[in-house]
Order: C-alpha cells, then structure tokens, then sequence
C-alpha cells in the first residue's frame, strides 16, 4: 500500500498564495457582466433564471493560470469562483511546508465555501490545476446573496455537503486503496472537467497531487498506458480507454460521481 504519510514531498509546489491571479480574457471586460448561457458552471446552471439574474450584475469572468495559487490558508477570501473549464486543486500544507490534496473542484463546483459558511479566511490552500476560466464573485457580496432563504442558499448548503463528502472519500482512499487506482481516480476526476481527452499533466505534478513518490506515479502510469488505457506524452496525458481506466480506478471515483448525481443531477462530463 502506498500511503501519503510516509511519502509526501515538498516538490515545485506553487508560490505561497498571494490571493488570486485572474487574468481577463483579451475579448472581455473584467468589469463587464459575463456568463455564458446556459451557464457552463453547474451550480448556476441548477439556478433558477431570477437568481441567475440577481447574480449577474456581480459577476465577471476570469482566466487561471496553471499552477497559480486562487488562495491560501489563513488568508481572507476575497472571491468566489464558480469553475467553468478551470479546475483547482484544494491541498492541505503541513508544518514542514509539504502539501498533499485534499479535493478538487471543476464545472461542478466553485471555491470560497468558506465565506458562505461565515468564516472570512480559509485553512487550506488552492490553486489552478488546470488553467481555463471561472466566473468570480466579490466574496463579501456572494455571502449576502446566498444568505437563506433562496434557492442559491439551499444550493450552496447542497455543494457543501457533496464537497465534504469529496473530501471524506479522498481521505479514505489516500489511505487504503493502491497507487495505480488512485491515480486512475484522480485521471478520471479531471477527465469529466475538461474539455477533450487530452490534459497537461506531468508526474512530478500527479505525485505532488496524491503526496507520493514521483517513481511510484511512473510505475502507476506505465501500467496504465501498457494496459492501453491512457497515452502520456511529454507533459500530457490521453485518454484512450475511458473504461479501461474506470476499470483500473477504486470504487472512489464512482461513489463520489454518484453522490454529486444525486444532489444535483449531474452527470459527466461537464459542457463544453
Ligand atoms: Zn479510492
């Protein structure tokens, strides 16, 4: 069994996180009112058109860079970010500076939980896995829009259980099943947020990810491109048997889906 307790790294990680590093997209206004519609982000496109509505004169959208940090812990949050093709990454640092993830978040979901629970600062950290955009909303806004009663309230008390529900399985997985399917998991998880079959990922970055050794990653994702399930080229990976890989992976990644199909009726992947 490859635990993360004996084998987390202090790796390339990203910068201690500054708050967020938005940049527009050169045919948008920061400033300007934007939301593709239907919202490419889930949980607004589960909104009803009079939230939606109220929500629009807030919201402007934003491009992550990868590897860019969104926030980090003891930090006040200053944005909500709804994901549309960004997917973020929500890791736990520890006293020696080392990280390990403890979720993730995509089209599905969003980040900044923490100003809906009334807490203005976070205890972990974020930053962009995959670079694409995201929808912001000032934090201290978005926390008197989702006040209850309303259907973004009832929303967002939802995602928050779903999303403890994703870290709840994280943990328990990172903590019993093996590498190979963990790392299937984890392909799958980014596989059903992205657009196509092609992802940057590279194994340095994907052992950071699960708080492994870098050579156990290697030999996790040989064995899957030998079993013809993924191709891994310079820094990307393919995926080239979709079931294959949801074969290779644990139960996880099929328990988590399901949960989330059930509160919100989602399914995968997320629109393009
Ligand atoms: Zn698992």
């Amino acid at each position: 069994m490859d635990t993360a307790s004996h084998s987390r790294r202090n790796i390339d990680r990203p910068s201690p996180a500054r708050g967020p590093r938005l940049v527009a997209p050169a045919t948008a206004s920061t400033r300007a009112p934007v939301l593709a519609l239907p919202p490419r982000n889930r949980l607004l496109g589960a909104l009803p058109q009079a939230d939606v509505t109220a929500l629009l004169p807030h919201l402007e959208l934003v491009r992550l860079e990868q590897h860019h940090p969104c926030f980090g812990p003891a930090q006040p949050i200053d944005s909500v970010l709804f994901l549309e093709t960004a997917v973020i990454s929500l890791v736990t640092t520890f006293e020696d500076g080392s990280l390990v993830e403890v979720g993730t978040a995509g089209c599905e979901g969003m980040v900044g939980l923490p100003s809906f629970l009334g807490d203005p600062a976070c205890t972990i950290s974020g930053f962009t896995q995959i670079p694409g955009t995201a929808v912001r909303i000032d934090a201290g806004t978005f926390a008197r829009l989702a006040a209850p009663p309303g259907a973004l309230h009832e929303m967002m008390l939802r995602y928050t259980q779903a999303f403890l529900m994703q870290v709840s399985q994280t943990a328990a997985c990172n903590a019993s099943h093996l590498l190979e399917q963990r790392c299937a998991r984890w392909l799958l998880m980014t596989h059903d947020r992205v657009e196509g079959d092609e992802f940057p990922l590279t194994h340095e970055f994907l052992a950071f990810m699960l708080g492994v050794r870098r050579a156990g990653v290697t030999l996790a994702m040989r064995a899957l491109q030998d079993a013809g399930f993924v191709r891994y080229t310079r820094g990307h990976v393919t995926i080239v048997d979709r079931g294959g890989v949801e074969r290779a992976s644990c139960e996880c990644y099929r328990v988590v889906s399901a949960y989330f199909a059930r509160l919100f009726g989602q399914g995968t992947p997320c629109p393009a």
